[in-house]
């Protein structure tokens, strides 16, 4: 087991005020893989003072020196790229046949471009009556999910080191391994003392105090929507800027006209990539009611394809959910799917017995599911995909929006002309048309109760920033 002692505070390893260990457990067979400081309110104060610190000194460094910081960091992630898969595969138990290029290769590209975009901050823009500039927001908390943990600390990070932000950073229980190689990183490199700064620890504990701070002027939060709500609620009373990137249940819907091999296959496999445990995954496939037998017949097959297993070993696809308080989360829901009268196609609540130890469930879909149903409703983050018969195309956009949810959405149609037609009458921030698959260049981000925020490319650095009106007498 890992032992890790210290936190990581304007540019030193500290102990935590609390001396208490959180552990991180394996949840492909239980184990303790790790433990790690459990930070509390004084800790949050001393990186919170540390960020605040190093702000006024960073946020003017030209941006070739931000570009640079960002470069040499990603660098040095190139170096220990094969750690930090290993360090996702053991925390969170995502295969390393996807931990290795989704994970780490993909967040280690995504990182690096935010330092092309550095230069976009420092832009002056000229007008007959002002001048408008762009600033660094200041101190920035950045609290992450676990179920894509790499990637989600890079999408913050990178905006607000290419803006000229500091940071304290927050993982998730149970994945904050490499977070901290990633400080470890940042320590080698060549980024100033206490702009980045990393507390380990449990959100409900420490996650009053990081988003209330009045040293804190904006807080991006990724993860569910009850926790964001929370976040919100404690950092109201002081007015900073809260980026909420939230939960979703989002809708799939195949026309009368789509070729349904490869529509019925790319819904399937969406939704059982990382073990379901993706945020946009398309869980509410709508299909045509007269299509719906060929559709299970598809959906069936391609779901017996995923081989579960160990996600250390390179054949496997499927691996556990990331904690085994995860895994009896989805099987409630599988069993309330069951009670609720929906027809299970495969998968289901057994858990087979070689894999007993770990957190593991079954590729599981459901046909015939009403959008009343709580499995169409609510947000099960598991490999469980709800099928849904509908009559015409009005209704199919009328069930995609009755949800809470405005994540992600997509469509299939007869052609891209007709795919487009439909997706901009859902209600979503994302739309993937014809077997499209998200990118790191475009805006990601929630409609209704998935959120308010936008991460990635221009849109995401703007989270960053406050725009300034500069007002003189000789514009031009
Ligand atoms: P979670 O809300 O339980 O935890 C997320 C983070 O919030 C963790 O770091 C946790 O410690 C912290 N936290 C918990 N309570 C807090 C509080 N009161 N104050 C401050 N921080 C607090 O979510 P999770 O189970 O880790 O992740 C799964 C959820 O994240 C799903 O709902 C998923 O849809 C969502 N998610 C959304 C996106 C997106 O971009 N919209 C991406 C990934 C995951």
């Amino acid at each position: 087991m890992k032992r890790f002692e210290t936190l990581y505070i304007n540019g030193h390893w500290v102990a935590s005020h609390s001396n208490e260990q959180l552990e991180v457990v394996n949840p492909a067979n239980g184990e303790i893989y790790a433990s790690v400081p459990s930070a509390d309110n004084e800790d949050v104060n001393t990186a919170v003072q540390a960020a605040k610190a190093a702000f006024e000194d960073w946020s003017q460094q030209p941006a070739e020196v931000r570009a640079a910081a960002i470069h040499d960091i990603a660098d040095k992630m190139q170096a220990r790229a094969s750690e930090l898969t290993d360090a996702i595969v053991a925390s969170m138990g995502c295969p390393v046949s996807i931990s290795a290029e989704m994970q780490v290769q993909s967040a280690i590209d995504a990182f690096r471009s935010f330092a092309a975009l550095a230069g976009n901050v420092d832009d002056i823009h000229e007008y007959p009556s002002h001048i408008e500039i762009t600033e660094a927001i200041g101190v920035c908390v950045l609290i992450n999910p676990w179920n894509y943990p790499l990637s989600q600390l890079v999408g913050k990070l990178g905006p607000a080191l290419a803006a000229g932000c500091t940071v304290v950073v927050k993982p998730a229980e149970q994945t904050p391994i490499q977070d901290i190689i990633l400080a470890e990183i940042i320590n080698q490199s060549s980024l100033p003392d206490g702009v980045f700064n990393l507390l380990t620890g449990v959100g409900s504990k420490i996650g009053g105090a990081l988003c209330s701070h009045n040293l804190v002027d904006m807080v991006s939060f990724t993860g569910s929507t009850q926790a964001g709500i929370k976040v919100a609620e404690a950092a109201a009373p002081t007015v900073k800027r809260v980026c909420q990137e939230l939960g979703g249940k989002s809708p799939f819907i195949i026309t009368k006209g789509a070729d349904f091999a490869a529509a019925v296959r790319y819904g399937v496999e969406d939704v059982m990539l990382n073990t379901g445990q993706t945020c946009s995954a398309l869980t509410r496939m709508l299909v045509p009611a007269e299509h719906l037998a060929e559709v299970e017949t598809i959906a069936k097959q391609v779901a017996g394809e995923w081989i579960m297993g160990d996600p250390a070993d390179a054949k496997t696809n499927l691996g556990p959910l990331s904690s085994h308080k995860q895994q009896a989360r989805v099987l409630e829901y599988i069993a309330k799917g069951i009670a609720e009268g929906a027809k299970l196609l495969c998968g289901g609540t057994e858990v087979p017995e070689a894999f007993s130890k770990g957190a593991y469930v079954a590729p599981t879909i459901f046909s015939a599911v009403s959008n009343n149903m709580v499995i169409a409703q609510e947000e099960i983050f598991g490999p469980v995909l709800c099928i849904l018969p509908y009559d015409d195309i009005s209704q199919a956009i009328e069930i995609a929006n009755d949800t809470p949810f405005g994540l992600a959405s997509a469509v299939y149609g007869e052609n891209r002309a007709e795919a487009i037609k439909v997706a901009k009458k859902i209600r979503a921030g994302q739309c993937y048309l014809q077997g499209a698959f998200f990118n790191t260049d475009a805006p990601f981000g929630g409609y209704k109760q998935s959120g308010n925020g936008r991460e990635w490319g221009k849109e995401g650095l703007k989270e960053y920033t406050e725009v300034k009106a500069l007002f003189v007498d000789d514009c031009p």
